[in-house]
């Protein structure tokens, strides 16, 4: 692509732009009285516009309804959960049977692991990357020790190598292969929060199975960012934070995959509860748990709806807008940053280093030398959004559905006036 550094030329990508429309169906804050330009879309997306109403509805419905609103709601609570299945299956590449939303992405990760952490005397290890979000360090931890096993002997990361920044695939297939019979589970970020990269999940979840461990993946970083094909990677579960690159809402609930073949079975291990029950016979109140035959199954507790509701209203958005074109507009608008970062480099004279792979998605990860803490504080105070990690790595992840190429061009603007004061 030959990119021009100039407004006219970002101005006249934001006209090609097929998702263009978008921008105006989400709420931006606002720095000294201008929409900000929002690079932290990885951490929590902007509130799609129709969250309100899908609020709203479950306040009114809960005003006038109580009690019926089980039943008598236009969108029922009692399986309000349901409608999540058919929107969220093409975001993660599953059958409508395999995915469901339900607590949040630490708490069902550790469900899962009830079901598919399972050690023995001989297969009793689980491979990770080292530095995982720490919520999953703590998580695997705990449940390790859960069932009388030790950390440190258990827990297998793979590392980078010296002085790169980045995994090499071909060292976490020879840890897969190396750990063998010993290895109960894999269980990785698909999309690793700190650099940016995306991992072969294919290829590694094919590793982890032809070993005989369950293979695993927290999506937080890829759910609404990368391309997913859970079902036909044959991976066994997946979990994801639904406020990230799926514009949910604050600390809002969590989408779960469970593989189908997995379903209707008795004799898996899992911590269950009335809402996992055959809905068929939920109010029957029987002493006697029948699973849903489908990932429903793993559900607890009732549905907390109010929380639902906006979750909802931005899948309305991914079911009109797809993956694909989200992915093209990604892969477009994440070149032309990396386009401006470089120019902007050269023009004042600094090394910016994109320390994010070219396996990538929305996020990338550059190491700004030499630059201190006061270079955030610069670009916050000026309306732009980054997220700052010692020592001196800012992330900006350019989210598709709402980000345009003029953002980045001021972006470039930003930055070339902080380096000329
Ligand atoms: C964001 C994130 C989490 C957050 O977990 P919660 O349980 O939703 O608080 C966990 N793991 C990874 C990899 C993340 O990126």
């Amino acid at each position: 692509m030959n990119f021009k550094n100039t407004k006219e030329y970002a101005q006249n990508l934001d006209q090609q732009d097929a998702l263009k429309d978008y921008r105006n169906k989400f709420h931006f804050p606002k720095v000294n009285g201008k929409e900000v330009i929002y690079f932290t879309g990885n951490s929590l997306g902007l509130q799609p516009k129709n969250a309100k109403k899908y609020v709203d509805e479950i306040m009114s419905d809960w005003a006038e309804l109580a009690v019926e609103g089980h039943f008598q709601a236009e969108k029922p609570w009692w399986d309000y959960h349901e409608r999540f299945a058919k929107k969220l299956a093409p975001v993660v590449g599953a059958k409508p049977s395999e995915v469901t939303v339900m607590n949040t992405l630490t708490v069902n990760l550790h469900l899962l692991m009830v079901s598919f952490y399972r050690p023995t005397q001989q297969r009793f290890k689980i491979i990770m990357e080292e530095k995982a979000f720490p919520s999953d360090q703590y998580m695997v931890a705990s449940q390790v020790r859960f069932h009388g096993l030790d950390p440190e002997e258990t827990i297998v990361e793979v590392k980078k190598r010296e002085g790169e920044h980045h995994f090499r695939k071909e060292d976490i297939l020879a840890k897969i292969n190396e750990i063998g019979e010993e290895c109960a589970l894999v269980l990785m970020g698909g999309v690793n929060y700190y650099n940016g990269q995306v991992l072969d999940m294919e290829t590694i979840t094919r590793a982890g199975k032809e070993v005989g461990a369950f293979v695993g993946w927290d999506l937080a970083h890829a759910a609404g960012n990368v391309e997913l094909k859970l079902h036909d990677w044959n991976v066994d579960f997946a979990a994801w934070c639904s406020y990230k690159y799926m514009n949910s809402g604050p600390g809002n609930a969590s989408g779960c995959f469970v593989h189908e073949q997995y379903h209707g079975k008795k004799d898996i291990p899992r911590f269950e509860g009335w809402w996992g029950h055959n809905k068929e016979r939920r109010f029957l109140m029987e002493p006697e748990f029948q699973p849903e035959p489908n990932a429903h199954a793993w559900q607890v507790s009732n549905a907390p709806v109010l929380a639902l509701a906006p979750y909802l209203a931005s899948l309305e958005y991914f079911e009109e807008v797809g993956m694909d074109r989200l992915i093209a507009k990604r892969d477009k608008i994440v070149a032309y940053l990396e386009f401006i970062l470089q120019e902007v480099a050269e023009e004042v004279g600094r090394d910016f280093e994109i320390i994010t792979p070219k396996e990538r998605g929305t996020q990338l990860s550059v190491f700004l030398h030499g630059q201190g803490k006061d270079l955030f504080h610069y670009l916050m105070k000026n309306g732009v959004i980054t997220d700052w990690r010692e020592p001196n790595v800012i992330r900006l992840a350019p989210a598709a559905f709402y980000c345009s190429f003029e953002d980045m061009y001021e972006f470039g603007q930003v930055l070339k006036r902080y380096f000329s004061n």
